[in-house]
This record gives C-alpha cells, structure tokens and sequence, in this order.
C-alpha cells in the first residue's frame, strides 16, 4: 500500500481527530514553516496542508515535484494560485462548493454579528474606558439593530446565515446576488448592488475575491450608501478599495466599519495599512486578524471533513 508523504505546514492547534485520519494515509509531518522553511520541505511531498500564512504559487509548486494535492480548509482560495497548480497538475482540495457541509458551519457569520453588535455598541471603547477607570455611559450611546435595514452583499452560505440573524433581530433585510443558489425566505431581493447600496443602513460583504470582486466596492459605491451607514467586511480585504474607504470614514459618509479581513493581510505591507493607522486613533473602525473562521468547533470539523475529503481522493489514485 502506498504511504503518501503529507505536509502539515500550518499545524498549530490542528484537530488530533483529522491527524489520526491522515496517519492512517502515510507518513506526516507536522511542521510550522515559514515560506523559505516550507520552500525547502516540498521535495519529497505528495499532500501539502496549508491554512492563509503562505502564498502557495508558481515558485512553491515548483519546489515539489511530487505534489498530487494541496489541502486548505478554507472557501476563499486567493491564497493559491489555481492556474499554476493546474498546471503542474495538482488538485487543489478545498471547502469551496461543499454546500451541505458548510451550512453546518456558522463561525463567520457569528464573526460577522459580533463585529456588527460590536460597531452599533461601541463595545470596544466602552471597555477601554473601563479598564481606564471611567464608568462612563453616556459617551457610548449606540444604535438599536431592530427597525434598520441590512444589505447583504452576496447571498451564499455565510450571507444566508448572516440574513437568518438580522431577521431574527428585527431588522429588515435585503441582499443582492446575481447567481444565489437559494433565496431566503423575509429577504427582499435587490436587482443590482447600486440599490442594494442606497438602501442599506449597514452593508454586510460576504462575496467571494476573485478577477470581477477586486475592488467591487470603492469611491463610487460606497458614496452610493446613504450618510451615517455602517460597514462590515468578513469576505477578503481586496474585495473593498482601501483609499476609497478609509475617504469614506475621514469625511464622515460612512459612521463606523468593521474588517475582519483587510488587503495585504499576509504581507510586510501590512504594517503601512492606513486603515490601521487610522483605528488607532479613531473608534469607529474596529479591525480583527482574519478571524472569522477560527472557533474551535469549525476549524475542527472542517479539518475532520477536509482530512476524509483528501482519504477519499487518494484513495482514487490507487
Ligand atoms: P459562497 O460561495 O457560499 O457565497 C458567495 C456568494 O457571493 C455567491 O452566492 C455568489 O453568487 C455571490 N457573489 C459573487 N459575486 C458577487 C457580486 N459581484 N455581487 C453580489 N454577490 C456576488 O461563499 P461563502 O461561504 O458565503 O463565503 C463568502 C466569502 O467569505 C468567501 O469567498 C471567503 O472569501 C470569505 N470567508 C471569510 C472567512 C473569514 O475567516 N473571515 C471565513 C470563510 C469565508
């Protein structure tokens, strides 16, 4: 029987159900590496196993000759070039399109709710001030979620989540999406992003980064939303135009946003982000490290299905 060799190149708190999976497939190695430490691990590899820290490109694929699959838990994939593995014919085995199996996977989309209770409460500052010794309720006034409308950007499993909470939390919901696999019943559809926009007191970005996603909300769309809106963004930071935002916030057209995911998140350039620059001074933009995925119990069963989906596809090689 054949014993693959399997890279694990992003291990850290990795569900031991899914390494006991891949155990049984060959012979695994369990290494956090950097993107030279993992340039130089892929001789040998068959199966490499990544999560976001590494750009998995022409230059990595070409250091593996062996490579039959790249396994990523993940539904967005800007992180490997798919051209590229195509052509050194490697699978690249992912969550996208396991429509079943993401329903049951809510870790986003609760993200996405709580950055949003997050904006409308201030809840951020209101505890910074506490823990500055001031007990001080009237400088955190927020908004009530009930009775606004929230505009979902993409309508696929995580805005369907996304649209079942604001429902559930008075608010009227709209969404638009030209290809939506299903419509959630209480969600007035949108013929285009423009009125989606317009409408919206708070616009929730759930769409995937791809070549018509780059940049899809700037200067123009984002004036398109009424005075006062709010902003969240759990998809990919290239999906908004940084500049055009951030103009948005100084100019106060926008009230508040929050980004989980933010343009050059896995780069040295992050460190210049003027987003970034700006929350430090300003409470209206709140920022977290592209968290939106990571809860002990998705990662865990999307690292068991990932594991079994990968089982299976070996398998087909012999
Ligand atoms: P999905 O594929 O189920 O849904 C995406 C939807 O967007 C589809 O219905 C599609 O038709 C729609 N869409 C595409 N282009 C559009 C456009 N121009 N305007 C409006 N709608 C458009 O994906 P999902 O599972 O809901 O995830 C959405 C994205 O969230 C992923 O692609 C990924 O990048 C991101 N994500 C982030 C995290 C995180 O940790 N922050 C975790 C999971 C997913």
């Amino acid at each position: 029987m054949t014993r693959w060799q399997i890279l694990n190149a992003e291990p850290g708190n990795y569900s031991p159900a899914a390494e006991e999976i891949l155990r049984r497939l060959g012979d695994v190695r369990m290494l956090q590496l950097d993107r030279k430490g993992l340039l130089e691990s892929l001789g040998q590899v068959d199966v490499l196993i990544v999560r976001l820290a590494n750009q998995i490109d022409e230059e990595v694929f070409a250091a593996a000759p062996k490579l039959k699959a790249v396994v990523s838990a993940t539904t967005g994939l800007d992180h490997i070039d798919l051209k590229a593995a195509e052509h050194h014919g490697v699978i690249v085995l992912s969550l996208r399109g396991e429509v079943e199996f993401l329903r049951s996977v809510p870790a986003t989309a609760e993200l996405t709710w709580g950055l949003l209770l997050a904006l409308t409460r201030k809840i951020p500052s209101a505890f910074d001030a506490v823990l500055h010794g001031k007990w001080d309720r009237d400088r955190f006034k927020g908004h009530d979620l009930a009775g606004k409308s929230l505009g979902i950007l993409g309508l696929g499993r995580i805005g369907h989540i996304v649209a079942r909470y604001g429902i559930a939390f008075g608010m009227k919901v709209l969404a638009y999406d030209p290809a939506p696999l299903e419509w959630e019943g209480g969600v007035e559809k949108c013929s285009n992003m423009g009125e989606l926009l317009g409408k919206a007191d708070i616009v929730s970005i759930h769409v995937p980064l791809n070549a018509s996603t780059a940049g899809l909300v700037g200067r123009l769309e984002l004036g398109q939303m009424p005075g006062g809106g709010l902003l969240v963004n759990t998809s990919r930071g290239d999906v908004v135009d940084e500049a055009a935002l951030l103009a948005a916030l100084e100019s106060g057209h926008l009230a508040g946003a929050a980004l989980d995911v933010l343009p050059h998140e896995r780069s040295s350039e992050l460190k210049e982000s003027p987003l970034i620059r700006y929350a430090r001074t300003h409470s209206n933009l709140i920022l977290t490290p592209h968290i939106g995925g990571a809860t002990c119990e998705s990662m865990e069963a999307t690292e068991i299905f990932m594991a079994e989906k990968l089982s299976s596809f070996l398998k087909s090689l012999t």
